[in-house]
C-alpha cells in the first residue's frame, strides 16, 4: 500500500539513504544494490531508480544466470525498470570487501547500498512505519532477515511495547546486530526460518493460500508467509496474555511470488493460487 513496487520495509529503508545522496549529487546519480536473484531489494532499488530517473546497477549473487537471466522474473521486471546486472561468482560475492572497494574505485560517484539495504540511515526510515495508530499496539510483530527493519521497530517503539521478531535467516549473530542498530532490548526473536533461507514448506504455502481466502490478504512465503503462520501458532498456544492487542506488519514482498511458483511447478508442488490477482 506504500508503492506497489518499492514495497514495504524497503521504500523506507531506502528513504534517507537516497535523500541523503541526491542532496549531495544531484547530478551524475548512480545507485548500486546487492542481492539474490529473487531479491526484493534488488527490485525495490530498480522501481526506485525508475521514478526518480537514476540509473541502477544490480550486483547478483551467482554466476549461473549471465546468459539466462531473462527467465527469472525478479531480474526481468527490474530491468524492464532500468537496471543493468553484474553478476558475480559465490566466492567473489562473498568477499564483499573486495568487491565494494572495486566498484567505489569504478563508480566513484555511486550510492553503494549494503545486501538487504541494512545500515544507519536504513533504520531511521523505519520510523514512518510507526504512526499513531500503531501507538495502541502491545506487542510489534515483523520478519527479520538482516534485522533492519527490526531494528528500526525497536528503536521507535512506545516504551510499553513489546517488539517480536520472526527470524527467517537463521543467524545467531541477528541478536547483537539488532541491538547495535536498536540500542533497546525490548525486542525478542523467535525462529520463524523452517528449513531456512528461501526454502517454504507445503504446510506454509498452504497457510498463504488459506489466509488469502480468509482475510483477502496476500501473503509470500520468504518473509510474511512465515511470519504469520509462526504467530498463528503462538496466539494457539496461549503465548500472548489475554486482551493485548497484536500488530503485524505487512512488508511486502509479493513481486518474489512470481519466482516461489515457477520452483513450485518444477518441483510438481502446489501453488499459491492468488497469483493472478497481483504482477
Ligand atoms: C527484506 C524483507 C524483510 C526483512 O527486512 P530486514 O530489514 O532485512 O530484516 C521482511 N519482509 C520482506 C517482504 C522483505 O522483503
Amino acid at each position: 500500500m506504500i508503492h506497489p513496487d518499492i514495497s514495504g520495509n524497503k521504500f523506507w529503508k531506502l528513504f534517507y539513504n537516497v535523500e541523503n545522496y541526491l542532496s549531495q549529487n544531484p547530478n551524475n546519480s548512480q545507485i548500486i544494490a546487492f542481492g539474490g536473484a529473487f531479491s526484493n531489494h534488488i527490485f525495490a532499488v530498480s522501481a526506485l531508480g525508475k521514478l526518480l530517473n537514476i540509473n541502477t546497477l544490480g550486483i547478483i549473487r551467482g554466476d549461473e544466470l549471465k546468459n539466462n537471466w531473462q527467465e527469472n522474473p525478479t531480474l526481468f521486471k527490474a530491468n524492464q525498470n532500468g537496471m543493468e546486472f553484474r553478476f558475480v561468482n559465490r566466492t567473489d560475492y562473498r568477499n564483499k570487501e573486495k568487491l565494494i572497494e572495486n566498484l567505489e574505485l569504478e563508480f566513484p560517484e555511486a550510492l553503494i547500498i549494503p545486501e538487504g539495504g541494512t545500515n544507519k540511515l536504513a533504520v531511521e526510515g523505519i520510523k514512518f512505519m510507526l504512526g499513531d495508530e500503531a501507538k495502541e499496539f502491545d506487542y510489534l510483530c515483523c520478519a527479520v532477515g538482516t534485522g533492519g527493519t527490526l531494528a528500526g521497530i525497536s528503536k521507535f517503539a512506545e516504551a510499553n511495547q513489546k517488539v517480536l521478531g520472526f527470524k527467517v535467516v537463521k543467524d545467531d549473530s541477528l541478536e547483537s546486530k539488532i541491538f547495535e542498530l536498536s540500542g533497546r532490548k525490548n525486542f525478542e526473536l523467535i525462529d520463524a526460518s523452517e528449513k531456512g533461507y528461501g526454502k517454504f514448506s507445503d504446510e506454509t504455502i498452504r497457510f498463504i493460500n488459506e489466509f488469502y481466502k480468509q482475510f483477502n490478504i496476500p501473503l509470500e512465503p520468504i518473509y510474511t508467509g512465515k511470519m504469520m503462520r509462526k504467530l498463528f501458532e503462538l496466539i494457539e498456544a496461549d503465548f500472548f496474555p489475554k486482551d493485548l492487542k497484536i500488530l503485524a506488519f505487512d512488508t511486502g514482498g509479493l513481486q518474489g511470488i512470481a519466482g516461489v511458483n515457477d520452483k513450485l511447478k518444477n518441483q510438481k508442488r502446489g501453488l499459491i493460487e492468488f497469483i493472478s490477482d497481483f504482477h
